[in-house]
């Protein structure tokens, strides 16, 4: 009974407090599977764009500032990791490698990638069918230089690595086109 309510004679306030209770459940209520997800402007994160996706790249790992990174890397590996730079082909020290062992981020040593899943495909950077684990790896869209292309990212610093192209062999069909800067090879160590 509308006398019973303790919001009765209140008239538009009980509607304007229940729409504000809907709206607060609508968006912050729900998880993956609710079919409401989204239902808001900017409720998805997956609708945040590419600024958000780099955000949550960066929000759970490994920050340093910007003095701290040019302290921790020579400036080669800075201009690529930190400011998205890319060596010359055919100039960097992992290029033609064929040493065996686990490429290993230059920034923060995530694992990144194995030498079983590098292979020659002439472009003048390493490049690599797979990562080790695709959980260590981010991908981001790039549509710098004119082209649309997707960067890879080191997911735990946030390193830019290099770029993912759909030209490359089986097992995938991927190929990780990444700079020799960004990377550290660890060498199997001999029998
Ligand atoms: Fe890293």
């Amino acid at each position: 009974m509308a006398d019973s309510c303790p919001l009765s004679g209140c008239g538009w306030t009980r509607y304007i407090l229940l729409a504000a209770v809907g709206l607060f459940l609508l968006n912050y209520g729900c998880g993956d599977s609710c079919p409401l997800r989204g239902a808001l402007p900017g409720s998805d994160p997956a609708e945040q764009g590419e600024e958000g996706a780099a955000m949550r790249t960066e929000s759970e790992e490994v920050q340093l500032t910007d003095a701290e990174w040019k302290a921790r890397l020579d400036p080669r590996q800075y201009r690529v990791l930190r400011q998205k730079g890319t060596e010359r082909a055919f100039t960097g020290k992992y290029h033609d490698t064929k040493a065996k062992g686990l490429y290993k981020c230059a920034g923060c040593g995530t694992e990144l990638f194995s030498s079983d899943a590098k292979y020659d495909s002439g472009c003048g950077w390493p490049s690599f069918h797979s990562p080790v684990d695709g959980r260590n790896v981010a991908e981001r869209a790039d549509r710098g230089l004119g082209m649309v292309r997707t960067e890879v990212l080191c997911s735990k610093c946030g390193g830019h690595l290099g770029h993912v192209f759909a030209d490359g062999p089986e097992p995938t069909g991927l190929r990780y086109c990444v700079n020799s800067a960004a990377l550290e090879l660890e060498e199997e160590k001999g029998e």
